[in-house]
């Protein structure tokens, strides 16, 4: 179970560092993607500053070429070869323009003027090849493309000439006029100025950057090629440019996500300690201390103000009352072994006493009955033969044999209850009580006995002992009896699967303090000059009782009855 709860925790731990991670690979997304909004924004923001500047650039080159072209002095220019109005107007102009050469030709594509920037001494005497100048034809009227020169790439803008009259180059061209510009360091640097990026021109798109353009540094890059007018190029300008909001952007993303992972792997260590201590530990210590069963192991937990410290002290709560408990077990243990061994004792010597009773009286029968018919030989055949005093005493002698029959034959009775007994059986309690009322016949009929008796039921008993025990009982209420004739009435009634018999009279009644006593054995409350007896009838009926599982005690009143009560099993009970 334990091991269930670690595992359960340690599952529970691992959804949470899952979760956690989930969430910051969310974030992580989140933030990519703004970062690389933001990046593509910047990007077209710069891609169209670099369009617009070069648009602007080539703007001033497009005009040289397209101004100059409808003028009757080019057209004069060309017919007449007019070198010094070149130089006026061409080569003076080619400052004013950015523009580094200019050629004019005639519709023959024959040279007429050529023109070169002074500075660019690599340009001088640069021309057209045959297969650029192949693409000026009478049914154009601009081109614009790029050619490579010994000083670089060099942006061509080309145009027909037509007199002043026909700005709209509707008539035949008179001639070509071509200027050129040279992309050389200085052009290009101008231009990585005004875009406030660095530039490089190179055969090919290859940057030199020491940094990979992209979202991650925050480095634009752009290119674009300078062709020739089939399109193949000539050169490539490669441009690059930062963008310090993406870098901003990625260091503080960057940032925050440290931060976050920091928080994370700090509150999940946190939280792993605090299970460990808070939780992982106790268990184990209260786990432990079950196991070997020692309080000392979960000592440091009993002042602990949390549940486990209330499960510390329950678990030495349990172990106290444990060692209690089975100190009592044993003691109880013990207790009960003393118990069985008394109960053994007192069984054995009950039947030794009721063997001894039995064999003593038996055997004493023998003699008695010899002395008490010699005793009575005596009587009969010396009455009044001897003095007076002989005759009293054999009349003592017969009275003490005659009583010590009586006792023995008693004694006897007394001592077969527990051994001649029979098992119980269902009994018809009503006929045991006539056949015992037929025994006392006589006794009933001296004392003028009345006997009445409600419908009585049948219970689980031997017959035999039974009819002794009303016969005692029935004896006893005719035997004490008061001043009037003696009125029994034998009752029963049923309670708890038993029934309860009564033997109600109206003899001279018990006090409260022999109810007790009357049922052992030779107990009597009278002198045998008051009324015979031998003090054992009333033992012999708690006897039999008991033997059947009952129970006997008495109820009265002195001087107005007295009610003996029994109980016994009901048949099937
Ligand atoms: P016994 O009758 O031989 O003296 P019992 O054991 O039968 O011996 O009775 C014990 C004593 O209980 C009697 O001596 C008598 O005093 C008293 N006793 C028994 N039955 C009754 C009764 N029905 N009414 C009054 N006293 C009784």
């Amino acid at each position: 179970m334990l091991h269930k709860t670690q595992t359960r925790l340690l599952f529970i731990l691992v959804i949470a560092i899952c979760a956690v991670a989930g969430g910051l690979a969310l974030f992580q997304r989140a933030e990519r993607g703004r970062i690389h909004r933001l990046f593509l924004q910047r990007e077209q923001e710069e891609n169209a500053t670099l369009d617009k500047l070069l648009e602007l650039k080539g703007a001033s080159l497009e005009m040289f070429a397209v101004d100059y072209t409808y003028w009757d002095e080019m057209v004069r220019c060309i017919q007449q070869k007019d070198r010094s109005w070149a130089d006026e107007n061409i080569a003076e102009a080619l400052g004013t323009y950015q523009a580094q050469v200019a050629w004019v030709y005639r519709p023959d594509q024959s040279l007429v003027y050529s023109a070169c920037d002074e500075e660019e001494e690599s340009l001088a005497g640069f021309a057209l090849s045959e297969e650029a100048l192949a693409q000026l034809k009478p049914d154009g009227r601009f081109w614009h493309f790029c050619v490579q020169s010994p000083a670089g790439p060099v942006e061509i803008r080309a145009a027909t000439v037509h007199p002043s009259s026909d700005p709209d180059r509707k008539t035949l061209p008179q001639g070509y006029f071509v200027v050129g510009r040279l992309w050389n360091d200085a052009y290009v640097a101008e231009l990585a100025r005004l875009t406030g990026s660095t530039m490089q021109l190179g055969a090919s798109a290859a940057g030199s950057s020491p940094r990979a353009p992209g979202e991650r540094s925050g480095i634009i890059a752009m290119e674009r090629k300078l062709e020739r007018w089939d399109q193949t190029p000539v050169a490539v300008l490669d441009a690059q440019s930062v963008s310090y909001a993406v870098q901003e952007f990625n260091r503080s993303s960057t940032q925050q996500f440290g931060m976050l992972i920091l928080f994370a792997v700090m509150t999940i260590g946190l939280v792993s300690v605090s299970l460990v201590f808070q939780v992982t530990r106790p268990l184990n210590l209260l786990s432990r201390s079950l196991k070997v069963e020692r309080v000392d192991v979960i000592e440091k937990l009993l002042s602990n103000r949390s549940e486990f410290g209330q499960l510390a002290r329950l678990v030495t709560r349990f172990f106290e009352q444990k060692g209690e408990l089975v100190k009592e077990i044993a003691e109880r243990k013990l207790a009960m072994a003393a118990l069985a061994a008394k109960d053994e004792e007192l069984q054995r010597s009950n039947t030794e006493l009721e063997q001894f009773a039995y064999v003593a009286s038996h055997d004493l029968q023998e003699p008695l009955r010899m002395v008490g018919s010699y005793t009575q030989l005596l009587a009969r055949r010396y009455k009044g033969k001897l003095d007076a005093d002989a005759d009293e005493f054999i009349a003592f002698a017969v009275d003490g044999v005659t009583r010590m029959q009586g006792l023995i034959n008693d004694l006897l009775q007394y001592s077969r209850v527990g051994t001649r007994g029979r098992a119980p059986e269902p009994t018809d309690s009503g006929a045991v009580l006539e056949r015992a009322l037929l025994n006392l016949k006589l006794a009933l009929e001296d004392n003028r006995a009345s006997v009445t008796s409600d419908p009585l039921p049948v219970v689980l008993a031997d017959d035999r002992q039974l009819e002794q025990l009303f016969q005692n009982l029935v004896g006893n209420a005719v035997k004490y009896h008061g001043d009037g004739p003696p009125r029994v009435h034998v009752s029963a009634q049923r309670s708890n699967g038993s029934w309860m018999f009564a033997i109600k009279d109206n003899g001279i009644g018990i006090e409260p303090q022999y109810y007790e006593r009357i049922f052992q054995i030779f107990q009597r409350l009278h002198t045998r000059k008051e009324y015979s007896g031998t003090g054992i009838g009333l033992a012999v009926c708690k006897k039999i009782v008991e033997r059947h599982g009952g129970r006997i005690w008495v109820e009265s009143t002195p001087g107005k009855g007295s009610t003996f009560m029994f109980t016994l099993s009901a048949k099937g009970a």
